[in-house]
């Protein structure tokens, strides 16, 4: 405790669904929102995420490209095979 380490790029995709939730701890949202400052491939990646979430919410009612979409679902993949712990 005390030392506030950075997140990884690594970390911080395994933690976007969460942020993007706002089910993050405060903590760790300061800590990824810092990361996406300096790093612009996990912003856009965030970005990206957060736009297809709102869609699937049915917030933005226009389709995704499809590349965007292929990708996102790789990414979802990923995630829900560590999902199911705990
Ligand atoms: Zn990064």
């Amino acid at each position: 405790m005390g030392t506030t380490r950075q997140f990884t790029c690594k970390e911080l995709l395994q933690e976007l669904a969460d942020y993007l939730d706002g089910a993050l701890e405060p903590e760790d949202r300061t800590r990824l929102e810092a990361h996406l400052a300096k790093c612009p491939n996990c912003w856009v990646v965030c970005d990206t995420t957060k736009k297809t979430i709102e869609v699937y919410k049915g917030l933005a009612p226009y389709p995704l490209p499809e590349d965007v979409k292929s990708r996102l679902m790789m990414a979802l993949q990923k995630r829900s095979s560590r999902a199911g712990q705990g």
